[in-house]
């Protein structure tokens, strides 16, 4: 098969062709029809993912058609369209029996702990725990759009950030994740304040939710102007982007038993951000992550989206061609275009 290989990190990746995978006892392997362009996938292509082993082939987020299942799978077959979260759950830990599969003690992550999906075909183990079925009508760029930013949003809004309506929310950063998170948070019936540092980028988190938008670059002091928009600070803020300056402003812009939702990597450089915890006692705030979402909380996902209350087709960006795939995550360290990349020819 043809795949995107890079053998040293940091290196161009280039396209390789490489022997097709065969499926684990537990596993399937997938055509891939299409697969999302992410920032982590950059991350790991620098070498700060410690899972990752070289040569390695990148790429989280994809939905496909199932070709082969291993003998012990049971719930899957040839033929079933299909995507997965980017964490898959091994089924049998602590956390994956207590339903938190998100964070499993064994968890399998294409691109990461294995080969991934920026090929035609990629292995997935853990098939019966961690596939989940596509809606006929879905169309197989939406599906991978999901995968990483979309559920993670979802996670960080519903679950982990337990948005009520009329609570007023903040969302620093409007890439994949803060679009989704103002999408989802707008859908439970929040007002949105969307944070950026391009107007370009606030006009489209007006369209898709945000009541309100704040200019971090031509805004002096974002903390008071979100305070003052939200009438006291917001009851949940998101750190959508992952930088020091804006997880300290998803904090610091709070109401008293606000809570932070951290969904922004923070890795190399930035892997130890400043915290205002005299503020964190003082207002008893709560600071949480966001990982992924588990497989069978993607129904409540769907059926939002099915009744039109969530279109994460919007939030889909340019489509290219795997050829173009190395150019493309090279380029994901810098400035991001609107929307969330996706492969969707493979030939
Ligand atoms: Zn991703
Ligand atoms: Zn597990």
């Amino acid at each position: 098969m043809k795949a995107v290989v890079f053998e040293k990190f940091g290196e161009a990746p280039t396209i390789q062709t490489v022997p097709d995978p065969k499926p684990a006892a537990d596993g399937v392997v997938i055509k891939v029809e299409a697969t999302g362009l992410c920032r982590s996938d950059w991350h790991g292509w620098m070498g700060h993912d410690d899972d990752i082993s070289l040569p390695h082939v990148p790429g989280h987020e994809l939905a496909g058609v199932v070709v082969a299942a291993g003998k012990r799978v049971t719930n899957w077959k040839a033929g079933d369209r299909v995507t997965v979260p980017f964490v898959g759950g091994c089924g049998h830990c602590f956390e994956c029996t207590s339903g938190n599969h998100q964070v499993c003690e064994h968890q399998f992550q294409p691109g990461f702990t294995a080969w991934g999906s920026f090929a035609e075909y990629v292995a997935i183990d853990f098939a019966d725990t961690n596939l989940v079925r596509l809606p006929e009508e879905m169309e197989f760029a939406t599906a991978a759009s999901l995968g990483c930013r979309f559920v993670t949003s979802f996670r960080a809004i519903v679950d982990q950030g337990r948005v009520r309506p009329g609570e007023w929310v903040a969302v620093h950063g409007c890439g994949g994740v803060g679009l989704s998170a103002i999408m989802i948070a707008s859908a439970m019936g929040a007002n949105v304040v969307a944070i950026d540092l391009t107007d370009e980028k606030l006009e489209f988190a007006r369209k898709i939710g945000a009541v309100a938008t704040v200019n971090a670059s031509t805004t002096p002091n974002v903390v008071k102007a979100v305070k003052q928009i939200t009438n006291g600070g917001a009851h949940m803020s998101m750190d959508a982007l992952g930088h020091p300056t804006t997880c300290f402003n998803s904090i610091s812009n709070l109401r008293r038993r606000g809570r932070h939702v951290q969904v922004g990597l923070m890795l190399g450089d930035h892997a130890r951000a400043a915290v205002p915890m005299s503020k964190v006692i003082a207002f008893e705030l709560e600071i949480l992550g966001s990982h992924g979402m588990q497989a069978f909380r993607y129904q409540a996902m769907m059926e939002m989206i099915r009744t039109g209350k969530l279109k994460p087709e919007l939030l889909v960006g340019r489509k290219i061609g795997l050829d173009e795939a190395p150019a493309a995550l090279m380029a994901m360290g810098g400035f991001e275009g609107i929307g969330i990349g996706v492969v969707t020819k493979f030939q």
